[in-house]
């Protein structure tokens, strides 16, 4: 039987996530090591009609940036001992504990990789399939949810379903309300929900309120025959915004033309000009020695795959050679041309895929800002007022409206006077507004001003909640709500009450 164990130094790993909620505060915590283990901890819970009942916070590696992974007075089953790891062919089999690294670097020794992995390597495949991750690669290649084949799930009454993508519809199991979700690239918003769905996809960002994901079966993809790596910085966002157009169609074009020198790009991330500040104020393009020129409004940072024909060439000798009239067709002389085309090219450096060290340098610059951005919030928070936290959003909108978000995101936090710096997956269209708030006031503002973004994504047919989910942050159920209205969301919650009528999993979450 699994046990509840309540050493408090013990409890004390377990009261917070990413998004340093405050509060957090647990009954015990649970460290199940089998299926089964988990099933009899969910009976007991279900036996247990209260009060004090028990309710139940599955948590993986609590980076969660919603407050959905800490605890307020639940039982903590954490899945860090779910950690079996199988390849079987095509896929791997992996405990909901197993972190997204110990899944790539099993892979990679054997050719593969699993594309849509969300930036933070330490993720569990659980928590991934909980929150519907994403990543930079999602542009090409999805989220989590289309590289799910298979989960075992254990419900709040303790049973156990081993589901297969493609055998049961959720229809069989619960009655769907009838709502429609936004057609974007990725919505991280309430229960998935689709005609014929299929019943995997329920579970799949239901962030731990309708069953505890307890194993995953992943497909997988062989790794691409090589990559490159591009920082570019654009002098203003508009220009960096159309570059970003026009690199997202000539992908497209590539994967249906199957071009070998077609230009092939899976991910675009950016970073706005404040953004850029931050890098400048942490000296990190020092450290790192990378140059962006003092005019710079948008940084660009692009993978680009290239084909087996494509990556035996000589690479150097096409970068050399791109800009002559001559120089013979490939996709890094196509990229070169289009970055050429918007006064672009000059700026720019190229990582050839033998230069890991370079290509992780233009990763560790990215980070640096969310990074820089938190440790600024953290540190306003205990020389200004305790009441300063974190205050940022995850919006998306289908791609050809961007432009349109940006207008409106700049303005809405403009009147305010909020110091906003904004980075995202530019190639989905999905940003990150941060306010770096320098009062608590700024929080209050920060608050309304991401409120009002929401309306006018939700308007422009995206979502307010792209890939993080909803957690226990109060502005984000709220615009949860303004998404799917009030119906919607009681329909979500009577959804959650016929798998779960004594609401054991994770209330608060998703949920007010
Ligand atoms: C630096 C950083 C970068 C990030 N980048 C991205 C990104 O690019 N894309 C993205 O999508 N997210 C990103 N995130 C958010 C976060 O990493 C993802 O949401 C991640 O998938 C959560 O995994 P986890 O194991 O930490 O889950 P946790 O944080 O522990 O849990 C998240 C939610 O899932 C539930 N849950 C966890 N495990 C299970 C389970 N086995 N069964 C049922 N429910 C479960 C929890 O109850 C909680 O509601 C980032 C976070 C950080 C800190």
């Amino acid at each position: 039987m699994a046990l509840i164990e309540t050493q408090p130094e013990l409890m004390a790993r377990f009261l917070h996530d990413a998004a340093h909620y405050p509060g957090g505060h647990a009954a015990g915590v649970v460290r199940p090591r089998t299926v089964d283990d988990v099933s009899e901890i969910l009976r007991q819970a279900a036996a247990r009609k209260g009060p004090p009942c028990w309710h139940v916070l599955t948590v993986g590696a609590q980076s969660s940036l919603t407050g959905g992974a800490t605890p307020f007075g639940d039982i903590v089953l954490s899945t860090e001992r779910l950690t079996t790891l199988q390849i079987e062919g095509e896929r791997i089999r992996a405990g909901a504990g197993v972190t997204l690294q110990a899944i790539e670097d099993a892979l990679a020794a054997v050719g593969c990789w699993l594309p849509p992995v969300p930036t933070y390597l330490g993720a569990t495949a659980g928590g991934a399939v909980a929150t519907c991750a994403a990543g930079a690669a999602t542009f090409k290649y999805g989220t989590i949810r289309q590289w799910v084949a298979g989960i075992t799930v254990v419900l709040a009454n303790g049973d156990v379903l081993e589901l297969r993508r493609g055998q049961r519809q959720a229809a069989s199991l619960v009655a769907l309300p009838a709502l429609q979700m936004p057609v974007v690239p990725k919505c991280s918003a309430g229960y998935f929900i689709a005609p014929d769905m299929d019943l995997v996809d329920l579970f799949i960002g239901s962030e731990g309120t309708l069953g505890v994901i307890a194993e995953v079966v992943f497909r997988t993809a062989p790794l691409p025959a090589a990559r490159c790596h591009a920082l570019v910085p654009v002098a203003d966002e508009d220009t960096g915004i159309r570059l970003v157009a026009e690199l997202r169609a000539a992908a497209q074009q590539t994967w249906r033309t199957h071009d070998a020198n077609g230009i092939d790009v899976s991910a675009i991330e950016h970073l706005d000009a404040r953004s850029i500040a931050v890098i400048r104020e942490d000296g990190i393009d020092r450290k790192l020695d990378i140059t962006l020129p003092s005019a710079t409004g948008i940084v660009l940072l692009i993978e680009l795959e290239l084909s087996p024909s494509a990556a035996s060439a000589d690479l150097w000798q096409q970068l050399e050679t791109a800009r002559d009239d001559d120089a013979a067709d490939s996709p890094l002389r196509r990229l070169c041309t289009l970055l050429d085309r918007h006064g672009a090219l000059e700026d720019a450096e190229i990582a050839l895929p033998d230069n890991r060290a370079r290509a992780a340098a233009f990763t560790e610059l990215r980070e640096a800002v969310p990074a820089g951005v938190n440790r600024r919030v953290a540190l306003a928070q205990q020389q200004i007022d305790p009441g300063i936290y974190k205050t940022a959003a995850d919006m998306i909108v289908p791609f050809e409206r961007f432009d349109d978000m940006m207008r409106t995101c700049r303005r809405l936090f403009a009147e305010r006077g909020l110091d906003l710096a904004v980075w995202g997956h530019i190639s989905d269209g999905n940003v990150h507004p941060n306010v770096i708030p320098k009062s608590a006031d700024d929080v209050t503002r920060g608050q309304a001003a991401i409120l009002a973004l929401g309306d006018a994504v939700i308007a422009m047919g995206g979502s307010p909640l792209a890939e993080h989910g909803v957690g226990r942050n109060q502005v984000k159920q709220e615009l949860l709500r303004r998404l799917y209205g009030s119906t919607g969301i009681d329909a979500m919650r009577d959804l959650k009450l016929s798998l779960d009528p004594h609401a054991v999993l994770a209330p608060g979450v998703v949920f007010p």
